[in-house]
C-alpha cells in the first residue's frame, strides 16, 4: 500500500483546532495525525516545515461546462484546476447542456469522472429541464448518483420549493437554491447603484435577491433544510442570522468575491467583474465578510463558472454571468480571512471543507484525523504571488488576476496520491 508522510507542517483541523507536526497517509486513509512519526519502509516523504495543512477542500458550486460549453470546460480541466487550487471535492451545478435532469445522463457523466484528479460530485436538476414547471424524479436521480438537487443559475419557483424541500428531506439529499427573483433582474447587468450609473449599465436591483432569499427561508421554515446559495447582500445575511436564530433548518454559502470586491472595484467595462448575484457595495462587502467571520455563513463556495475569453470580450452589458474561482480560493481565503481579518485557521478550515463535506453527507471528509480520508491540500502562507493571467482552467476570466495574494496551493493529495505539486 503506497504511504505518504507530511512532516512538520502545521496541521489544521476543523475540530481539535492546529498543531505541529506529522501527517501519515497509507493508501487512501490518514492514519496519523500529529506528534513526531517516523516513516515506515518505504514511504515517501513531504517536507511541509513553515507550510499549512488543511484537509482537502470541499467546494459546494462549481460549473465544468461539460456537457455542452467543453471549449470554456471540461470534467478534467475543471479536476485538474480544482486540484492546483487545493479542492480535492467538487459539487458540479446541473446547468449543462442539455442540463442534468435524467438519471441516464447522470450516470453517463458520472461514469466519466473516475480517475480524475478531484472527487467531483454531480448535482441534479430540481426541476425538469430546470425549467422550473415540474419537480425532478428525485428519488431515481438519487440512485443515478446525484450528490444534490438544485435550478443553480434559475431558481426554484416558490410554489414548487415547499414540495421539494419535503422530496429532498426524505431522500437525506440537500436542496440548494439560487434565490433569485428575475423579475426583479431584468435586462441588469451589475449592482443596481452607483457603479451602474457611472459605467452607464442596467442594474440588478438587491431586492432581486433578498426577495427570494426571505421567500426561500419562510418556505424552509416549514418544509425542512434548505442550503442557500452564493449569498452577496447585508440583507441576505441577516435574513440568515434570523432564521438560525429561529432555529429553522438553513444553511449559507458565499463566494470569495463577495467578501473580497465590491461594485466599486469595477472601473470600467470589464465583463470579468461580471457574475450573478453581482458584486454588491462596499457595505455588503463588509456584511458578508462579518457574516464569513461570525459564523452565519457555513461555507464557502467559489461558484467556479468558466466562459471562453471571446465571450467575456463582449463587454458588461453582453457578456455571460460568472467568473473563475477554483484556483483562487486558498489564496484569497488566507489572504482576506485569515491574515486581514484575524478568522483562526481551524475556522477557515470548517467554511471550506468540513461543514461542506458534512452538507453533503461525506463523512470520512472535512478533517486532518485518523481514519478520515486522505484528501489534503497544503499551502504555503508565506511567499506573496500574483495572481497569474493564464490558469489550469481552460478559462481565464477572473476578476483577480495581478492581485498579490499569500496561501497558495503547494500539494494537493487526494486518497492519498499527489495529484498537484508546485515544488
Ligand atoms: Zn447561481
Amino acid at each position: 500500500m503506497s504511504r505518504l508522510l507530511i512532516k512538520n507542517g502545521l496541521l489544521i483541523d476543523p475540530v481539535s483546532g492546529e498543531r505541529r507536526g506529522d501527517l501519515l497517509l497509507s493508501g487512501s486513509r490518514i492514519v496519523r495525525a500529529g506528534g513526531r512519526i517516523s516513516p515506515p519502509a518505504g514511504c515517501r516523504e513531504f517536507d511541509a516545515s513553515g507550510l499549512w495543512v488543511f484537509p482537502g477542500f470541499v467546494d459546494l458550486h462549481v460549473h465544468a461546462r461539460e456537457p455542452g460549453a467543453e471549449a470554456a470546460e471540461t470534467l478534467a480541466s475543471a479536476a485538474a484546476a480544482a486540484a492546483a487550487g487545493g479542492v480535492t471535492s467538487a459539487l458540479l451545478m446541473p446547468n449543462t447542456s442539455p442540463p442534468m435532469d435524467s438519471p441516464a445522463l447522470l450516470r453517463e457523466y458520472v461514469s466519466r469522472t473516475a480517475g480524475l484528479p478531484a472527487n467531483l460530485y454531480f448535482s441534479a436538476a430540481a426541476t425538469t429541464g430546470r425549467a422550473g414547471r415540474s419537480p425532478s424524479r428525485l428519488a431515481a436521480l438519487k440512485k443515478a448518483g446525484a450528490a444534490a438537487f438544485t435550478d443553480d443559475g434559475s431558481a426554484i419557483p416558490p410554489r414548487l420549493l415547499p414540495g421539494l424541500i419535503r422530496s429532498a428531506a426524505a431522500l437525506g439529499t440537500p436542496l440548494l437554491n439560487h434565490s433569485e427573483d428575475f423579475s426583479r433582474t431584468g435586462q441588469g447587468v451589475i449592482n443596481e447603484g452607483p457603479a451602474s450609473r457611472r459605467l452607464g449599465v442596467p442594474g440588478i436591483p438587491p431586492a432581486a435577491e433578498l426577495n427570494a432569499v426571505l421567500a426561500d427561508l419562510l418556505a424552509a421554515s416549514s418544509a425542512g433544510p434548505l442550503h442557500l446559495q452564493h449569498l452577496s447582500l447585508a440583507s441576505s445575511v441577516a435574513a440568515l442570522w434570523a432564521a438560525k436564530a429561529c432555529g429553522w433548518k438553513v444553511t449559507g454559502e458565499t463566494c470569495p468575491h463577495y467578501f473580497t470586491l465590491s461594485d466599486a472595484d469595477i472601473r470600467k467595462d470589464d465583463a470579468s467583474f461580471k457574475m450573478k448575484p453581482p458584486l454588491r457595495s462596499p457595505a455588503d462587502r463588509d456584511a458578508v465578510l462579518a457574516a464569513v467571520l461570525d459564523g452565519t455563513i457555513d461555507a464557502v463556495a467559489t461558484d467556479h463558472a468558466p466562459h471562453e475569453a471571446a465571450l467575456k470580450a463582449r463587454g458588461l452589458a453582453r457578456a455571460p454571468f460568472g467568473i473563475i474561482g477554483l484556483e483562487t480560493l486558498a489564496p484569497l481565503c488566507v489572504t482576506v480571512l485569515v491574515r486581514a481579518n484575524g478568522l483562526p485557521k481551524k475556522r477557515l478550515a470548517a467554511l471550506t471543507s468540513l461543514n461542506p463535506a458534512r452538507l453533503l453527507g461525506l463523512e470520512r471528509k472535512g478533517r486532518l484525523a485518523a481514519g478520515f480520508d486522505a484528501d489534503v491540500a497544503v499551502l504555503d502562507p508565506s511567499s506573496a504571488r500574483r495572481v497569474p493571467a493564464a490558469f489550469v482552467s481552460r478559462s481565464s476570466n477572473s476578476p483577480f488576476v495581478g492581485r498579490k495574494l499569500t496561501g497558495w496551493p503547494v500539494l494537493t493529495v487526494l486518497a492519498g496520491k499527489t495529484v498537484f505539486s508546485s515544488r
